[in-house]
């Protein structure tokens, strides 16, 4: 090993060599678009959960910097996120380090799970403990934001309302003990082909005055003392749940513990604008509620989709019914933050 000439001096290097982090998939409970900026990125509020599915990241001290990828549609080296956060770590810390980066792909690509913020963010927590760097959590958040807006859930974890373009996150409680099963078909859909179809819906997301941010759809999210508030107005697609008291709804069910309340408002604007050639989401949607999932629906920009059940036997049957057809399917369960400071 050569000996570093970074600005840190040689005794805060971190006296492991090879340590293995988990990059942990991301689902939405909850998740609307409610403008666009002048710059073209779309402001979003979310309710986002990590869960145990999960890529395995192995990290390895070395003296270039290498990233491979098991997954033939992923690439390794530069391209990867995980190569560019690799490289905002050293710039950010000022070291001269390298590291030897192996990615075992078990979440699926391109299918609104964050896959690659998780690599990215597992790398970030990764490179801090193998150099022994201690960075908090938030400094690391701040390196991973300017990748991508999800790192930063990625890195910290939870449960957690995220808002401006995903990158700020309100840390909420954990809905309790629950199990999930996430299903892909075949066809993945590109985040920004599914946010060119919402523009075209929403009219470039518009706001006319006096009117809701969706033209008319319904109103845009109110926040009053960083809580989101309903402002009441129905939606015509659930009429029986306003569209935007179902974030303030399901905000209020997480700090009460009442997790049927959070799953019954659960809402994804990405849903309205799933293309025909994907329409299989929803076949596997109703497969999850017929299996006795509690509630599903597609995660982030699709086309993975998730069902919330009660019991483990349920969810281990759904997804074996899944499979047997031939389809992706993973059970998995809620995990929890674990700052790192
Ligand atoms: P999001 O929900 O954040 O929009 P996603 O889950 O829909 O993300 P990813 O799995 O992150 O999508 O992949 C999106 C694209 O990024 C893929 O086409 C892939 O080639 C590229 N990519 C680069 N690095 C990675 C990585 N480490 N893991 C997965 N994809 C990566």
């Amino acid at each position: 090993m050569r000996r570093r000439t970074g600005s840190f001096p040689e005794e805060v290097y971190g006296k492991e060599y090879l340590m293995t982090e988990l990059a942990r998939a991301k689902i939405n409970f909850y998740l609307d678009v409610t403008k666009k900026r002048a710059d073209g990125y779309h402001e979003i509020v979310s309710v986002m959960q990590s869960v145990s599915l999960a890529d395995i990241v192995t990290l390895e001290r070395a003296d270039e910097l290498t990233v491979f990828c098991d997954h033939p549609a992923v690439p390794g080296g530069k391209e990867n996120l995980a190569f560019r956060a690799a490289e905002a770590f050293f710039r950010e810390t000022g070291m001269a380090g390298g590291a030897a980066i192996r990615i075992e792909k078990r979440i699926p690509v391109a299918a609104g799970l964050a896959g690659g913020s998780a690599d990215a963010a597992a790398v970030l927590r990764g490179l801090n403990r193998l150099y022994g760097t201690e960075l908090p959590d938030a400094v690391l958040c701040g390196i991973g934001k300017t990748l991508g807006a999800d790192i930063p859930f990625c890195i910290c974890g939870g449960t957690a309302l995220t808002r401006g373009i995903g990158e700020k996150l309100f840390p909420l409680p954990s809905p309790g003990k629950c199990f999930f099963v996430i299903a892909k078909g075949e066809t993945g859909i590109s985040t920004a082909a599914a946010y060119a179809a919402l523009d075209l819906k929403y009219n470039h997301f518009c706001a006319v005055p006096g009117a809701g941010i969706h033209d008319g759809f319904h109103c845009e999210n109110r926040f009053v003392d960083g809580k989101s508030v309903s402002c009441g107005k129905s939606n015509e697609n659930n009429p029986d749940i306003p569209r935007c008291g179902r974030l303030s709804g399901m905000e209020a069910a997480l700090q009460t513990g009442d997790s049927e309340t959070v799953f019954r408002n659960m809402f994804n604007i990405f849903e309205e604008v799933v293309p025909p050639e994907c329409e299989e989401v929803f076949a596997i949607r109703n497969e999850l509620l017929d299996a006795g999932a509690v509630s599903a629906m597609m995660s982030g920009s699709g086309p993975a989709v998730f069902g919330v059940f009660r019991e483990e036997s349920l969810a281990m049957r759904a997804r074996d019914r899944l499979r047997a057809a031939g389809i992706f399917a993973e059970s998995c369960v809620p995990e929890a933050a674990k700052p790192n400071q």
